[in-house]
C-alpha cells in the first residue's frame, strides 16, 4: 500500500444539463482513489453509514483499494446535493448533510501509518490534522480543501495547509482563501505558509502549478462530451499523486507530468456521471490520452 487517502465518502444527487442522478457513488476520497488506483495501490480512510449500498462497498475493493480502513457507523452515510448550468465550471450546492462525519475520528489501521505517499481530500481540516498526527515518514504530503471548509473552519484549514508539500484547491477558493484576484498572489501566499508547491484546478482551463522559482501551465483536455464534472479534482489528484507513487520521483520534471496525467484521469472522469467512466476505463486509454496531450501542447 503505497498511497493513504482520507477523504469523504458520499452518497450525491446531481443535476447537470445532461441528465440527474440520484444517492449515487461520491465523495472526495472515493473519486480519488478510483484514479490513484490504475497508478499504485490506494488505502482509504472514512466513514459511511449503515445505509451505504454493499455493492459500491464491493466495487471499491475489486479496485486496487483497501477499505479496511473504512468505518460503517450508525447513521445515515454524508450526503452532497448539487447542480450545475452550462458553465460546469461552478458548482451550486444545494445541501450538504455531515450525517456520520460529525462524529467521525479517524483510526488508521498500523499497518496505514508507514504509507509514503498521502492525500489529504476535501473533508473538515480538523480531520485532515488528525490524520497528520498518527502517519509515520511519508515522502509526499497533499492536501484539498473547498469553499465550505475555507467559509467554516479557515484558521483550522491554514493549520492543515502549513503541514503538507503539495496544496491543491481550485482556483476560485485560492482566491477567496487568499483574499486576492491574483493567483500568482495568491500562490505566493500559500507557498509562504509552508507547502513548497501549490496547484490551482481551473477546471475547463486547465491546471496551473507554482513553486517559488516556477511556474508550469497545463491545459484541459479538449472534450466534447462531459455528462458531469463532479469528482473532477479529485480525479486529478489522483491521477497526480498516483503517478508520483508509481515513479517514485519527486523532480519538478517528473512533478509535471504528474500534472498532466491528473489532467488526462480528470478528463475521463467528466465524461460520465459518478465514477462511472471509470469502471470501463483501460491503461490503454489513459496512454493514449496522455500521448495526445503532448501534442497538443508542444510548439
Ligand atoms: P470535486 O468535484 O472534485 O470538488 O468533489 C466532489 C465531491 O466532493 C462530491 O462527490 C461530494 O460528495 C464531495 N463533497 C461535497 N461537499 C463536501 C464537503 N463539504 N466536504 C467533503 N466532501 C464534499
Amino acid at each position: 500500500m503505497k498511497i493513504l487517502v482520507v477523504g469523504s465518502v458520499a452518497l450525491d444527487t446531481i443535476e447537470t444539463p445532461f441528465g440527474k442522478v440520484e444517492n449515487v457513488l461520491g465523495g472526495s476520497a472515493v473519486h480519488f482513489s478510483c484514479s490513484a488506483s490504475f497508478f499504485a495501490s490506494v488505502a482509504l480512510v472514512g466513514v459511511v453509514g449503515q445505509d451505504f449500498p454493499e455493492e459500491y462497498l464491493q466495487f471499491l475493493s475489486s479496485r486496487n483499494i483497501d477499505i479496511s480502513g473504512l468505518q460503517v457507523s450508525k447513521g445515515k452515510t454524508f450526503r452532497w446535493k448539487g447542480y450545475y448550468e452550462y458553465d460546469l465550471n461552478q458548482a451550486h450546492t444545494l445541501e450538504t448533510q455531515l450525517n456520520v462525519f460529525k462524529k467521525f475520528h479517524p483510526r488508521l489501521p498500523q499497518k496505514y501509518k508507514n504509507a509514503d505517499f498521502i492525500f489529504l481530500a476535501n473533508i473538515d481540516p480538523d480531520l485532515q490534522k488528525e490524520v497528520l498526527k498518527q502517519i509515520k515518514n511519508p515522502k509526499l504530503i497533499c492536501c484539498d480543501t473547498m469553499n465550505f471548509w475555507i467559509e467554516n473552519k479557515q484558521k483550522s484549514l491554514l493549520e492543515t495547509i502549513e503541514r503538507v508539500n503539495i496544496a491543491l484547491m481550485n482556483d476560485a477558493e485560492a482566491r477567496e482563501l487568499c483574499k486576492t484576484y491574483s493567483l500568482l498572489d495568491a500562490a505566493r501566499k500559500i507557498i509562504s505558509l509552508g507547502p513548497r508547491t501549490v496547484i490551482f484546478k481551473k477546471g475547463e482551463h486547465g491546471a496551473l502549478m507554482f513553486t517559488d522559482s516556477s511556474h508550469f501551465s497545463a491545459p484541459a483536455f479538449p472534450l466534447e462530451e462531459i455528462n458531469d464534472p463532479t469528482g473532477a479534482g479529485d480525479s486529478f489528484a489522483g491521477g497526480f499523486i498516483g503517478y508520483l507513487a508509481k515513479s517514485e520521483d519527486l523532480s519538478e520534471t517528473n512533478i509535471r507530468k504528474a500534472v498532466i496525467y491528473g489532467s488526462v484521469m480528470a478528463s475521463f472522469n467528466v465524461e460520465g456521471f459518478s465514477v462511472n467512466r471509470l469502471r470501463s476505463l483501460t491503461h490503454k486509454e489513459i496512454d493514449e490520452r496522455y500521448e495526445i496531450f503532448k501534442k497538443i501542447t508542444n510548439f
